[in-house]
């Protein structure tokens, strides 16, 4: 099984997908645990990256 299927980032109000790593950016890994803080990643196509 080499197929790496797309998963959804596990900050909740990330919507990127990630095949790596749990988080798709140290960003979200640091602010998963603060549901107040919208995700940080750079990713322009995120819904919950609030500064663009
Ligand atoms: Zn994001
Ligand atoms: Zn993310």
């Amino acid at each position: 099984m080499t197929a790496t299927k797309p998963e959804k980032c596990a900050h909740p109000v990330c919507s990127c997908e990630t095949t790596a790593d749990k988080y798709c950016s140290p960003e979200c890994e640091a602010t998963a645990k603060n549901l107040d803080i919208a995700c940080g990643c750079k990713h322009t196509e995120c819904k919950g990256n609030s500064t663009h």
